[in-house]
């Protein structure tokens, strides 16, 4: 499980963490075990070098390429809609700069992530690997899910999807939940929370509007 305890970081990026949570608890985040990871999860890690001062705004944060380090309120968010236990298997896609699978990590998940930018993913391997985490990275599509580990208890899509990939609910467990932005442009998504109820039935709920870097590949925008 990913830990801090044999981090040494500065009392004042703690102190910053601890507000961010306060600021996430006010937004409506309500999930105790969802703001305690957050709040034990250094986010400067996965953060672009002298930005300290935006590391725990509540903002999105460019990481090259074009993509982005999500918003916290989004990560908390959309973690909270998986309904997380500990041990569960959970497929994320977008790896992007490693902080939301760390997130998930911190939950006592085992992760599975897939990022489609190599060089993000190098970077994230970097990261990740002097950490104690829970977490596997794979380079690749991930609209076309991870077929050789499924199924999983929860997949989360952190990209903005014109659809839902019939692959993910094909790779969730009974019960499984399926969290995806989905739009049907690429400037905006509604969020949308599948469970598989049986065999071949699920449950859509929609959630609110988000606004995600988009889902590209087989299953998702084409370039
Ligand atoms: N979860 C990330 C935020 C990711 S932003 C974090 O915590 O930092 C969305 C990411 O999805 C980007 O890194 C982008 O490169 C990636 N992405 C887009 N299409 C993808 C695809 N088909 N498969 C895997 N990753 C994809």
């Amino acid at each position: 499980m990913f830990t801090t305890d044999n981090f040494n970081e500065e009392d004042r990026m703690r102190g910053q963490r601890t507000k961010l949570v306060v600021e996430l608890r006010k937004k409506g985040i309500s999930s105790e075990k969802v703001l305690e990871a957050i709040g034990k999860v250094p986010r400067q890690l996965f953060f672009p070098k002298d930005f300290e001062q935006f590391v725990y705004r509540d903002a999105a944060f460019p990481i090259g390429h074009g993509q982005t380090i999500s918003q916290p309120y989004t990560v908390a968010f959309q973690t909270e809609l998986l309904h997380i236990q500990k041990g569960d298997k959970i497929l994320e896609i977008g790896t992007g700069s490693g902080y939301q699978a760390a997130v998930l990590s911190a939950m006592g998940a085992n992760v599975y992530s897939v990022e489609v930018v190599k060089s993000l993913l190098v970077e994230a391997t970097k990261v990740l690997k002097n950490i104690d985490s829970n977490i596997k990275l794979f380079h690749g599509d991930g609209t076309l899910g991870l077929s050789s580990e499924a199924p999983f208890d929860a997949i989360l899509v952190t990209a903005g999807a014109p659809d839902v990939p019939e692959t993910y609910m094909q790779q969730l467990k009974i019960g499984g939940r399926l969290v995806i932005p989905v739009g049907q442009n690429r400037e905006s998504q509604q969020m949308l929370r599948v469970t598989r109820t049986s065999q071949t039935e699920f449950r859509t709920e929609v959630f609110g509007n988000f606004k995600f870097v988009p889902l590209l590949g087989a299953k998702g925008w084409k370039t």
